[in-house]
Order: structure tokens, then sequence, then C-alpha cells
């Protein structure tokens, strides 16, 4: 590069720039086409992954949910929600079909980073200590009678190998978690030891993935929902599949007729998933290379650094921000996802808030308004692969079901529920990945195809599960 440097000009500099962006650009293309092969994919590794245990990247598990909640549970319960960037315990009070979710109370936590990579017990303990001061500040009236324990609903957001209801194995870790001692252990198990090592005795009636929360949240007052997908920190979707369609299942499942399904589409990978250098090296970097490599494309927890990295890059080869390198440039993860989004949604003539990021978060000063411009096109390149190809994958669903088409005279109606932050708060991600997914349908088929933002889905439809496997009345009154 010195060689260059010496032979190019300021001019020569900034066309190689744009060379690298309009690359990038081309790299990660989603034309309409290779969205519905991406969607092909999906479906054919579901199948896969239905067949056999291990028969596919997408494990498929069986959630042990397949009675979803009737819209008549009542109760208090309680719910504990792990899996983003903050840890939450909830109590939420049901009152049958008259009164829904009466009430919501929630107590938030942000996971010191040393427990997420330090050991089992450190994090279960913070947990179960977390849990413990949240039960005190219970008012009386909500204390349990005599003889009764407060039963709880865990939502643990990571693939785990159900073996009950209320218990199962942690597969691995994702997220940026990577604690070695709990893969393979049941952590329900391990959460129970912490809550007797503090005294509080408690049920864990419902281990449950936040998609499967979400489903049960939004079927709760919606018959129609039949997926549940999580745009957040990770990405997952889970939706409910006919027992017949479950050959790994057979001997092992209830004889019910249907079973939520988690997909674990983070997983997923295809020759057809557009990827780059950035992506690779993202990988590479990370705490799990070679998994999860569509949500390392999609997800909160990965679409700023993505974006940093072409940064970099700019920076490195083009002189983009100056003769040096800023060397915030590379801390990994400093640009967040919330920060790249804010960017993105820059509606200033001169992008006065990308100005003030770049200056906030990198200590860059005195950016030009050409490479301002240049960043809010990288944000949008960035966030419109990744919603596109979460559409594509919504699409795989439907199809899988059948619903991707509308037969004459029918009038099926299909809700996916949604929830996460990337969902709720990157409006240009939503509305991209909301029209993507009409685009995809067809304008006839998106008419009878809804979408719906099941608002908190992951904490409340812990304490929804956990009512329908009550120990005392089904979590039902007759
Ligand atoms: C986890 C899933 C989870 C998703 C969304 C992924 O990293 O593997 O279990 O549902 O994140 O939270
Ligand atoms: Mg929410």
């Amino acid at each position: 590069t010195v060689v260059y440097q010496q032979r190019k000009g300021s001019s020569g500099k900034w066309g190689m720039a744009e060379d690298i962006v309009k690359r990038f650009g081309e790299e990660c293309g989603t034309p309409i086409e290779k969205l519905k092969k991406v969607a092909e994919a999906m479906v054919f590794e579901m199948n896969k992954g239905l067949a056999s245990e291990g028969g596919s990247k997408l494990k498929m598990l069986i959630s042990f949910v397949d009675n979803l909640p009737s819209g008549n549970e009542k109760g208090m319960f309680y719910a504990l929600d792990l899996g983003g960037t903050n840890f939450r315990a909830l109590r939420v009070q049901l009152g049958g079909k008259e009164k829904g979710v009466a009430n919501v109370e929630s107590e938030e936590v942000s996971i010191p980073p040393h427990l997420m990579t330090g050991s089992a017990h450190e994090l279960f303990d913070f947990i179960a200590t977390s849990l413990a001061k949240f039960v005190n500040s219970e008012p009386e009236e909500f204390h349990p009678p005599p003889g009764r324990k407060r039963e709880l609903g865990f939502t643990f957001s990571f693939p785990i190998r159900q073996t009950s209801i209320s218990s199962g194995t942690l597969i691995k870790w994702s997220k940026g978690f990577n604690i070695q001692d709990v893969v393979g252990e049941d952590v329900v198990g391990e959460l129970t030891k912490s809550l007797e090592k503090i005294g509080l005795d408690m049920r864990v009636a419902a281990l449950i993935n936040d998609t499967v929360g979400t489903v049960a949240k939004a079927r709760f007052s919606n018959q129609d929902v039949v997926a549940g997908v999580i745009l957040g920190t990770g990405t997952n979707a889970a939706y409910l599949e006919h027992t017949n369609a479950i050959p790994k299942g057979h001997g092992l499942l209830p004889k019910s007729e249907e079973m939520v399904i988690n997909m674990e589409w983070g997983n997923f990978c295809s020759s057809d998933l557009p990827l780059t250098e950035y992506d690779q090296a993202l990988d590479a970097a990370s705490l799990n290379p070679g998994e999860q490599i569509y949500e390392k494309i999609i997800s909160g927890m990965y679409l700023g650094d993505i974006v940093r990295r072409v940064l970099l890059k700019l920076a490195e080869q083009a002189d983009f921000f100056g003769d040096n390198v800023p060397p915030k440039l590379r801390i990994p993860f400093i640009l967040r996802t919330p920060d790249m989004s804010a960017m993105h949604h820059d509606t200033s003539s001169d992008l006065k808030v990308v100005e003030n990021k770049l200056r906030a978060i990198f200590e860059i000063h005195n950016t030009s308004l050409k490479r301002r411009k240049i960043v809010v096109e990288l944000c949008d390149i960035v966030s419109v692969r990744g919603a596109r190809l979460a559409a594509a994958g919504i699409f795989g669903i439907l199809k899988k079901l059948g619903r991707d088409t509308v037969k004459a005279g029918e009038k099926q109606k299909s809700v996916i529920a949604l929830d996460g932050g990337l969902f709720e708060h990157y409006t240009k991600f939503r509305s991209c990945m909301e029209s993507t997914l009409k685009e995809l349908l067809g304008d006839e088929v998106a008419k009878t195809i809804g979408i719906e933002h099941s608002n908190d889905g992951s904490g409340i439809g812990a304490a929804l599960l956990a009512a329908a496997q009550s120990k005392y009345s089904g979590g039902e009154e007759s």
C-alpha cells in the first residue's frame, strides 16, 4: 500500500473508497430470485432437521409445548428471561378470558459482561439472587397460600435439547455467551441448585426459548398465530408443526396433533447467503466460529460490527478518515446496532447525527458530508441485506406450512408474531423486512398474512406457559 499511496493522489484514494463500497454493496445484494432460493434451502433444511436428530444445521428442536395458551389461564406466575443483553424477572397476573394479561411487573438488570464468559455457578447465582430480590418485593396479597409454591417460567434463549417441558440441556452458547461448564448440563437443574442455595423455594414449571414464548404470548389473544420470530440481539424462529411431520419424534412425542418447534434458524447456512470478507472476518473472530452464520448477518449483536469492519477497511486502504487510522475503529463491537440505526435514520440535511456519532464513538472529527453519506450508505447496505434475508426465512416457514399460496374459496389467515429490539426499534430494518415479505408472497397471498408485534413475548409467554403447566389448577379455572 505504501507504493500505492505514493502513486495515487487524494482523488485516487476517494476512488478506492468508492470501489470498496460499491463492491461491498454488490456482494451484499439480495435480488428476489436469490431470496427465493434461500427460502427453498430453508424448507429443505427444516425437513432434514425434522427427519433425524442432527440431520441438519437447523436443529428443529422439540419444545414439548403442544398446548398453547387458550386464553383462560389465571393466577400469578413468575418468569425469568435470559438471552439478550439484559436479564429480567417478571411477575405476571393472568385474569383469564375477561382480563387477559391483567398486570405485569418486571425488573431488568444488565448482565455484567464477565458473567457471560465466567463459570456456571456465578451466572446462576446471579440470576437466583436477582430473582430473590424481586420476589421479596411481592405485595402481600399475592403471597401464595400455605403449601403452594410459586411457579416460574424460565426463558433461556439458547439452543436447548428439551427432555421435558421443564428440563433440558444446553447444546451450545451464542450471542457472546460462553460458559463451557454449562454445555451439556440441565439448565433448570443449575438454576434450582442456585435457588436452593439462597433458600428461595420455587418450582420451574416451564423451560422455553424466547421464540416459543413469542408464539405463546401472541396466541393467547390471536388464534391465527402460526409462528414467532425474534429479531433482537440474536435471531430465531419457532412455529407450530403437525406431529406427523416430525419423523424424529415418532414414539417420543405426546399424542397431540401439533408441537411447537424451535428451529434455531440462526444456525442456518447456505451457499445462497451473500457473505463477504467482512462477515468471514467477523465470524473467525467470534466466540463461535463457523456457527450461527445466518444470525451473524441478520441480528442486532452483529450489524453494527459489520459496518465498523467496512469503515476500518476504508480507513486502512483509502485513508477515508485522514492519513491515520482512527484507533477506536479497531475495537470490536464498539459500534452498536442502536447507534448504527440512529445514523441510518438521520434526516438532517448535513447528517448531524452521523457526525456526532462518529465523533462520540470513534473520536473521528471533521468528517466531510460526502464521507458521512457513505457511512449512511453502509448502514443501509448491511441492514437491507439482513432484513431481506429475515423475510426470506419467514417466507420459508410459510412455504413449509403450505401457507405461501391461497386456495380458491379458502379464507385461511396466518399471523407471524415478532419481537426483539431490532424489530421494535430499527424502523428501516422492520419496514424493509415487511415489504420484502410482501414482495415474496405477492399481493394476493400477502393479504392473508399478518405480522404482529408480540410485545414482551419472551417474558410474558414464559409466565403463560408456566400457567398452562401449573401443578395446582393447570393454570385454568373452569
Ligand atoms: C439463540 C436462540 C434464540 C435467539 C434469539 C439465538 O442466538 O440460539 O435460542 O432464540 O438467539 O434470542
Ligand atoms: Mg418489548
